[in-house]
């Protein structure tokens, strides 16, 4: 691990966990309509952890379709990307959950956060990885998350990794580490614009593994899916190597 990424495992979660606390100490009203009480809302929530768990209320949560449809891909394997030469892994389905679908408010939250790193934004996200259910028979000791890793350039660019800061969340609403041994190699063509077809050839060499998971459940994790195609790559790398992991991915919203 390099010293950008302990960075971004210690130090960058702090900073962004100071903006999660200064909402949910002291901020009474729903982060999205900015009117109705969120704290007197909060022990309704069937899923609350404590009196100062929530950022939304009622009413702004029930407006959000949680937990759409799973999306499916099937993860083929080719021979060229075996070392070996030889097929050892089965082609597979891949489950995508996401937590919402990729519009209203969560939309714009990914947005802010994403790209204009507004860390208001940060509580409405963690709201939403809240609502992911931990996949079944998943835990600490059998299980990690892998999130989507993001280009050196990119990062350098950006100053920050989006994905990074919200796996950490996920991490912790989960209680299942995270496995930081996949890295992206190619930089060259942006995914904006191209068709699925496209976007599968372009990415598929994308990503590779290096350090084999201790695990065999394999979570992946991204902010928001479009086509599918980035984490069907990464299931499509990791499969290669691992071809009896089981690999399940997550993220935060779907659509475009
Ligand atoms: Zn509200």
């Amino acid at each position: 691990m390099n010293v950008t990424q302990q960075i971004l495992q210690y130090a960058v979660p702090a900073f962004y966990q100071l903006g999660i606390w200064r909402v949910q100490y002291l901020q009474s009203v729903c982060c999205i309509c900015h009117t109705n009480p969120a704290v007197l809302q909060k022990e309704c929530l069937s899923n609350k952890r404590s009196f100062f768990w929530s950022f939304i209320c009622q009413d702004c949560h029930d407006s959000i379709n949680w937990q759409p449809e799973v999306l499916q891909h099937l993860v083929s394997v080719d021979k060229a990307n075996n070392p070996q030469g030889e097929v050892t892994a089965c082609p597979f389905t891949l489950d995508i959950q996401a937590a919402a679908p990729h519009t209203s408010y969560i939309r714009s939250a990914i947005i802010a956060f994403k790209y204009k790193e507004q860390v208001d934004a940060l509580p409405v996200l963690v709201h939403a990885i809240h609502q992911l259910p931990r996949p079944h028979g998943c835990h600490a000791l059998n299980s990690v998350i892998i999130p989507t890793p993001t280009t050196s350039n990119r990062l350098m660019t950006r100053g920050y990794d989006p994905v990074s800061i919200l796996s950490y969340y996920l991490s912790k609403h989960w209680q299942i580490p995270i496995f930081k041994g996949v890295s992206r190699i190619d930089d060259v063509v942006s995914q904006q614009g191209l068709d699925r077809h496209e976007r599968q050839a372009n990415i598929n060499h994308a990503f590779k593994l290096d350090t084999t998971p201790a695990v065999k459940r394999l979570l992946l994790f991204d902010d928001v899916v479009t086509t599918g195609a980035t984490l069907t790559a990464i299931a499509k790398t990791i499969t290669t190597v691992c071809p009896d992991a089981k690999i399940s991915a997550h993220c935060i919203s779907h659509g475009k």
